[in-house]
């Protein structure tokens, strides 16, 4: 055998091992379920496919839990990890749903909003693939996923995106972002397909109040903030004043651009009656100039190259050494998600939607995340889903 035909096969035994080790670890990551408890206050679980047949059998399909009070009133939906590589989202749709109780109206949510983005993960960045919460029974392990649809589910990527229905012109990477395809339509791409269901579902549900979560860069003009539709401006600027004064953190707020399209602010106010909000939350992981993209620097949001930035006033929050823990985040999400129902219920008391037993910005600064995780080897099988 000549010397170049076995470096050559060398070289195809290492790339062949390179591959097949990597290929085994996305493969288990794209199949690894994280387990939800549903609490006391569901009442049904459907899925996104009821309320678009061409989504059925596909990864863009995922659970909606239903919350319903015996008591009329308002609907309100909670749209989290439509960007599976902002969790502080995903964290608050799991809070939700394994606590919150509905005292009056309902509340719907989706925790994985884009399901085929969270199995799968951002090339490129060094995302490592799973992260864990400590909770009093063991840690829980949630899946970190990536900005767009997986390529593997949506193929190939157009050479520009054409927004349906307006025609306005995005980025390719765009055509698999669930926060570029709303409207969406019952026909199109599989991310179009999904904007398209929840579309239905709050023209069905008659939902009142969309809130839809996420989390931004620090060095990102658009983060720890409310982003809300015009009709929903002033809910949100009550909702701003009110947890800065009875909670003490700062929450600001930023209008939907009204010619920038596929936003779910800007789309689900135009083509539902619904009032929509965006939250951002801090998220110094996505930042770019950071150390590595570790478990960690996820968690605590701590970063020593943020803080020299911080110190020449780059950043657009406040940033200490204590970085910025997803407790922070997550709590921020539960208070400002129940002062916007609060403040809607206030203006228009006959769809008046109430939430009790969901964890406040304090209670989870003190207790962590992980207090509001259920076991769920402890759970009856019939609470037990799985995202
Ligand atoms: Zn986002």
């Amino acid at each position: 055998m000549s010397r170049t035909l076995m470096i050559k096969l060398a070289l195809a035994v290492v790339i062949g091992l390179v591959v097949g080790v990597a290929g085994a670890q996305l493969y288990e990551h794209r199949h690894f379920d994280v387990p939800i408890v549903a609490g006391p206050g569901v009442t049904r679980v459907g899925r996104l496919s009821d309320y678009c047949p061409n989504l059925k059998g596909t990864i863009g399909d995922t659970n909606v839990f239903f919350l319903e009070s015996s008591i009329p009133g308002g609907t309100a939906l909670i749209i989290a990890s439509t960007h599976p590589n902002e969790p502080c989202a995903g964290l608050t749709g799991f809070v939700y749903v394994e606590n919150a109780i509905p005292e009056q109206g309902t509340l719907i949510v989706i925790p994985t909003f884009n399901n085929s983005a969270s199995r799968g993960t951002w090339q490129g960045d060094g995302y490592p693939l799973y992260f864990a919460i400590e909770t009093a029974w063991g840690e829980k392990t949630f899946r970190m996923g990536g900005r767009g649809a997986s390529q593997v589910d949506q193929w190939p990527d157009p050479d520009v995106f054409v927004h349906y229905p307006e025609g306005q012109l995005l980025s390719y990477i765009d055509a698999r972002n669930t926060n570029r395809t709303w409207p969406g339509r019952p026909d199109g791409l599989l991310t179009e397909r999904v904007c398209y269901a929840a579309m239905e579902l709050m023209r069905r549900e008659s939902v009142d109040v969309a809130i839809d979560l996420h989390g931004a860069e620090t060095m990102f003009p658009v983060t720890n903030c409310i982003v809300a539709h015009d009709k929903a401006i002033r809910i949100a600027a009550m909702a701003s004043l009110t947890v800065k004064m009875q909670e003490k953190f700062a929450n600001h707020v930023e209008p939907s651009p009204m010619s920038f399209h596929g936003l779910s602010h800007r789309e689900i106010g135009d083509y539902s009656d619904a009032f929509p909000f965006l939250l951002e939350a801090p998220l110094p992981f996505l930042d770019q100039p950071t150390g590595p993209k570790t478990v960690e620097l996820l968690l605590d949001g701590k970063d020593e190259f943020l803080l020299s930035l911080s110190r020449q006033k780059r950043l657009f929050v406040p940033y200490t050494e204590e970085g910025w823990p997803m407790e922070k985040r997550v709590g921020q999400h539960c208070s400002v998600t129940l002062e916007i129902f609060n403040q809607f219920s206030k203006k228009y008391p006959d769809r008046a939607i109430q939430i009790s037993s969901v964890p406040k910005y304090a209670d989870l600064v003190e207790n962590g995340v992980g207090a509001y995780f259920h076991d769920p080897s402890e759970a009856a099988a019939s609470c037990l889903y799985y995202e």
